[in-house]
């Protein structure tokens, strides 16, 4: 990321839209706006259903291996999951 002063006109922009965009989403993690997720006329209109995050079920996977070997992770680790459909393994 650039420092601030590199920044152009459209770039602060487009920081001001995803910020106005982001404090409009209900915070529960439902991913829909508060307008629309707290609109009593939505009541009844949302139904859940299932769907699997193959890249969150490798998370997961990492996090049960890790449960099992108890060693702790050095400070600042990051997991980063990689989609390695293109390179070689
Ligand atoms: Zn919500």
């Amino acid at each position: 990321m650039w420092a601030h002063d590199e920044w152009t006109e459209d770039d602060r922009l487009l920081a001001v839209a995803y910020r106005l965009h982001r404090d409009g989403l209900c915070p529960c993690g439902c991913g829909y706006p508060r307008s629309q997720a707290w609109s009593e006329d939505m009541d009844g209109w949302y139904e859940a259903r299932e769907v699997t995050c193959y890249a969150r079920a490798a998370r997961e996977a990492w996090e049960h291996d890790r449960r099992d070997s108890k060693a702790e992770l050095e400070p600042g680790t990051l997991l980063v999951i990689d989609d390695t459909r293109h390179t070689s393994r």
